[in-house]
């Protein structure tokens, strides 16, 4: 487990109060690490979890060449460019009931789709495509179809023997439907990533308390507990901490010991009452930033015991961006996986954007498919740190990089989808 000062060393012309969105990435790339421990687990159970070995395919996935369509198999060889060709059915192949026979030149087998390609024929004509010529006879008119076709090949998805998923592939629907083809019931993922996490401050209401002056009802521990549960988290709530250092003790010296993470929110920022900070201080290994980025400039980030932490500001649309820019993608390493940087999109800007270079700004976005079919995004609103809901109405967020200066209405932007994440 590396120090914050052996992660610091390793970078170049970092600067604490004013590090860049891209060098707090490559500072936490260097900071975390997968956890180690793997679990077998059945396919139902693998939704969402990690692949901690390389899947080999046991079987090929077709097992055999069989037909892509409900028709006619044939050998190709006999097709003229110039005359139809007649055929006489001497069989029919099902699916799950293969036709044993050998058809001969002149002949054809009535097969179902999915059912095995009878030995030596190996095209299909779908039955749409023939005409009658007779009692159990078809005509396959030139041009109709070529040697080869509607015929799928034995291992043409997955071939026996070479790797299907590789170690560190997230498993999604797909892959879980991937694996159960190659007849396998279970797979080695690593073991859940336990995440803490609790909201600071002495004004911060839990639901259930009646409202009072200067107060405000906690959102930060419903976004977090989300946004950790959608990305597969097990997740410990250890609810708000008021600004009171032996509660704070406690929270922080408990959620080290019973998790991989821990996530707060407030009390950060540099006008603060000092009380999170300093336990922050006093019990981890643990860096105060300033980030140049809007929203969401300052971050603690560092280490309580074995746990990693990311103190959070206590905006709630700070919260979801920095969890969203910076602890996602480290957490999907401490994953386990191998693909941790959500892709980005880009969309025409129905307006102009102000953005001063020297900082990374996340817009809330609304990215809709115009008249002509091209994407195009606008902005949500009031877009204060604390409007959560110009994150209700978005579905993405406008990602203006470091240098990039203003947008001009119909200018083309980068935009992080919330897909999944929210
Ligand atoms: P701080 O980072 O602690 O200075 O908080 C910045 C702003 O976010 C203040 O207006 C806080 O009241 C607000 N805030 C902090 N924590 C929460 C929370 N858990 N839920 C909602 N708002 C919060
Ligand atoms: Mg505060």
């Amino acid at each position: 487990m590396k120090s914050i000062a052996q992660v610091v060393a390793q970078l170049q012309g970092y600067d604490p109060q004013a590090l860049s969105a891209e060098a707090v990435n490559t500072f936490l790339d260097g900071l975390v690490e997968p956890v180690s421990a793997v679990e077998t687990v059945g396919i139902f159970d693998a939704l969402g979890r990690v692949l901690a070995q390389d899947l080999m395919s046991p079987i090929s996935v077709p097992p055999h060449d069989n037909s892509a369509m409900d028709g006619y198999a044939f050998a190709g060889a006999q097709l003229r460019n110039d005359s139809p060709l007649e055929l006489t059915i001497v069989g029919t192949a099902l699916a799950g009931k293969a036709w044993a026979g050998t058809a001969l030149a002149g002949q054809a087998v009535k097969i179902m789709t999915g059912a095995i390609m009878p030995t030596g024929l190996d095209t299909v004509i779908p039955q749409e495509l023939t005409q009658e010529a007779g009692p159990d006879r078809i005509a396959v008119a030139p041009g109709r179809v070529r040697a080869g076709d509607n015929r799928r090949l034995a291992g043409e998805d997955l071939m026996a023997g070479r790797a299907a998923l590789g170690r560190g592939e997230r498993l999604g629907p797909a892959a879980c439907g991937l694996i159960a083809s190659l007849g396998i019931a279970q797979v080695a993922v690593w073991r859940r990533l336990r995440v803490a996490y609790f909201s600071t401050g002495d004004e911060i209401l839990s639901l259930g308390e009646s409202p009072r002056e200067g107060a405000v009802y906690d959102s930060n521990r419903y976004t977090v507990f989300g946004l950790l549960t959608r990305l597969g988290c097990e997740v410990i709530d250890k609810g708000v901490v008021p600004d009171e250092p032996a509660r704070l003790e406690t929270a922080f010296r408990e959620a080290a010991k019973e998790a991989d993470a821990i996530i707060t929110s407030g009390g950060v920022s540099v006008g603060e009452a000092d009380f999170t900070k300093a336990m922050m201080k006093k019990l981890g290994d643990v860096v105060f930033w300033r980030i140049a980025m809007r929203p969401g400039r300052p971050m603690a980030v560092g280490r309580i015991g074995e746990a990693v932490l990311f103190g959070l500001p206590g905006n709630p649309v700070a919260v979801m961006v920095t969890f969203l820019a910076f602890v996602r993608p480290a957490l999907l390493r401490m994953m386990g996986c191998r693909s941790t940087r959500q892709p980005m999109l880009k969309a025409r800007s129905s307006e102009a954007i102000r953005k001063k270079p020297g900082r990374t700004e996340y817009q809330r976005g609304l990215v809709s498919t115009a008249k002509d079919g091209s994407l195009q995004v606008c902005t949500t609103g009031n877009q204060g740190s604390g409007v959560l809901s110009s994150m209700v109405q978005a579905n993405g967020l406008i990602v203006l990089h470091h240098a990039q200066g203003n947008v001009a209405a119909g200018g083309e932007v980068d935009v992080m989808m919330f897909d999944g994440a929210i």
